[in-house]
């Protein structure tokens, strides 16, 4: 929820909770000296100045952030009520803390005189408990995704001009490993070979960093659209077959005879199939095979990717999506890997609807299942 939507649905909830007339929420600003009124029920309280309220101005306020809730009887007759809004005799005024740090205060009003007592205190604290703690947890989810936003912006700025100069030097290299300008002692081969391999490597992390950064972006919404799963699947299988065949592994698609229809960009499922069909061709030794399989489940649409490989330890398995993560017995193979493939993934098929499952065994081989909602005609 949007933290407007959390304040107001607090307001609602306290005005119910103590039967008020109106009820209001404060939050203090960053100096921790002022309130500000962030929500309002009721409509007696729109006469409430919206302007920050000084805390050492504001009696009721001050004890119920110094953790006492503040019940006024009568408002004409109470002087910690001077600054409260006109026509209410009743007001109730809790904290509203969360893990010892004071977040702002929870206000009631009524028009009778009298009309709150401590049980409606303990009621009104205990919401605003729990009040404070959803306001809390949405403020850093918040600057969570503000965070994220910014390392997105950042990671697609520094990764679009990192790629050049690193296919520059690739190609510079290429031409001295293939022996363009001029012969090579073999050590000389030996060395600019590792270079080259290490130029691959950072190929594919600038590559994969862009992906990543693309598929948290929220511009691509607008591509999104109906798109064909069979086709996707069946491109990346082609894609593979090559690399399979030279590794000694056979590769099979069971395809579906239903025309599956999924949302998403062609180039978004062609990064979805081609990253789980390269992990498994590159994770599977020789001799072994890689079987994709697409089908229709439930009136969902369900993509298998299943290969007899090395397989994933049982504590890799909830860190396979993070980013960056590589588990140990990939690492120890000679086999150039970012970490990144299955985080872009995962953000690709959940941003379409879907959803990703894997299950694994040591040895044995691994198996990623996609699953999308049916788009239908
Ligand atoms: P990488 O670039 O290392 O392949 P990924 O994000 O694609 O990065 O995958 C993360 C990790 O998940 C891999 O390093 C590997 O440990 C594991 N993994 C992914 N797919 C497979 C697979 N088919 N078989 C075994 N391990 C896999």
């Amino acid at each position: 929820m949007e933290l407007e939507q959390v304040l107001s649905c607090l307001a609602k909830g306290a005005r119910q909770a103590v039967e008020a007339d109106a009820t209001a929420v404060c939050l203090l600003d960053e100096d921790g000296h002022h309130l500000t009124i962030a929500a309002v029920c009721g409509a007696e309280t729109e006469r409430r100045p919206s302007e920050p309220v000084a805390v050492s101005d504001s009696p009721l306020d001050r004890e119920a952030l110094g953790g006492h809730p503040a019940i006024v009887t009568d408002s004409r007759s109470d002087p910690r009520a001077a600054r409260a809004p006109g026509d209410f005799c009743s007001i109730l005024c809790v904290g509203l803390v969360y893990d010892g740090a004071p977040i702002g205060t929870l206000h009631a009003y009524a028009s009778d005189p009298r009309r709150f007592d401590e049980e409606d205190a303990a009621h009104l604290a205990a919401l605003a408990d729990l009040g404070a703690m959803t306001v809390t947890a949405t403020r850093a989810v918040l600057a969570l995704e503000t965070l994220d936003a910014s390392k997105g912006q950042f990671i697609r700025v520094a990764t679009h001009e990192l790629r050049s100069p690193i296919t520059v030097a690739q190609s510079l290299v290429r031409g001295v490993v293939g022996g363009y300008v001029g012969e090579m002692t073999e050590r000389q081969a030996d060395v600019f070979g590792r270079i080259s391999r290490r130029l691959d490597f950072l190929e594919s992390l600038v590559n994969d960093l862009l992906d990543l950064a693309a598929g948290k972006s929220p511009e691509l919404a607008e591509e999104e659209g109906p798109t064909l799963l069979n086709a996707a699947v069946g491109r990346a299988v082609l894609l593979f077959q090559p690399r399979a065949e030279e590794k000694g592994l056979g590769i099979r698609l069971q395809p579906c005879r239903d025309q599956l229809i999924v949302w998403g960009t062609e180039g978004g499922l062609d990064r979805i199939f081609t990253n789980l069909i390269s992990n498994a061709v590159k994770y599977t030794p020789s001799g072994g095979s890689v079987t994709v399989t697409v089908r229709k489940t439930d009136g969902q649409a369900q993509v298998e990717v299943a290969d007899t490989g090395i397989g994933i330890p049982e504590k890799a398995l909830p860190h396979l999506f993070e980013e960056f993560y590589r588990a140990p017995n990939a690492k120890a193979l000679d086999e150039v890997g970012t970490g990144l493939g299955l985080a872009i993934v995962k953000a690709l098929v959940e941003r379409y609807g879907g959803r990703i499952e894997v299950a694994s065994e040591v040895g044995k081989g691994s198996l990623f299942t996609v699953t999308f909602p049916v788009v239908e005609r």
